[in-house]
């Protein structure tokens, strides 16, 4: 078996979050905690869902090459820490909830990361799911349905685009994947 780097992705709202929670549940994969600009939410906590960082500690750690990608998107910065994934990668799988621009530019520096985008059932649902957790402005809300499009444009890059319809059927067919791509011969992950 090999470890894998497995990237979860999709449009904001789509479900990201609770999947990667179950995921995590299994035991088989490190969550590599991001670092972010942004406020955080009701319940969130330091170093569990984010680290939260200032704009000037996450612009210190862009010029200190801390970062295996980093984004700025509705106004916050986001990014990955190099060094976590790279150390956990030899004794573990890693799991990375990314946007969809963050899953592809990590794909370019490990070609063998598994990028799977979760595609909602519909826009409806997508929207509904957005609004109904009440943790965005009604213009951040804007924000991130605007770019739903351009995200879901780029799913041919993915290596699996999976419908999330329930929670249950989606961790099934991602239990699959993740099972085949473990007992794939070939180590891909070195960058
Ligand atoms: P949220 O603010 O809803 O927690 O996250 C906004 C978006 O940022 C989501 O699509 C999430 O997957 C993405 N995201 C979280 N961490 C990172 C990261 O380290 N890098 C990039 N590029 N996107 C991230």
């Amino acid at each position: 078996m090999r470890n894998i780097l497995l990237v979860i992705s999709g449009p904001s709202g789509v479900g990201k979050g609770t999947m990667v929670q179950r995921l995590s549940e299994t035991g088989e994969f490190a969550f590599s905690v991001s670092c972010t600009t942004r406020a955080p939410r009701a319940g969130e906590r330091d170093g569990v869902e984010y680290f939260f960082l200032d704009k000037e500690q996450f612009e210190r750690k862009i010029a200190e090459n801390e970062f295996l990608e980093y984004d700025n998107h509705f106004g916050n910065y986001y990014g990955t820490p190099r060094s976590f994934v790279e150390e956990t990668l030899k004794e573990k799988s890693v799991l990375l909830d990314l946007d969809v621009v963050g899953a592809l530019s990590v794909k370019k520096t490990y070609p063998g990361a598994v990028l799977v985008m979760l595609i909602p059932p519909s826009i409806d649902a997508l929207k509904a799911r957005l609004i109904g957790r009440h943790s965005e402005s009604e213009e951040q809300l804007r924000i991130r349905l605007s770019r739903v499009d351009y995200e879901l444009s780029l799913k041919d890059r993915f290596d699996y685009c999976v419908v999330n319809d329930t929670v249950e059927a989606t961790k099934d067919i991602l239990l699959k994947i993740i099972s085949e791509e473990m007992n794939r011969e070939e180590r891909r992950n070195r960058p």
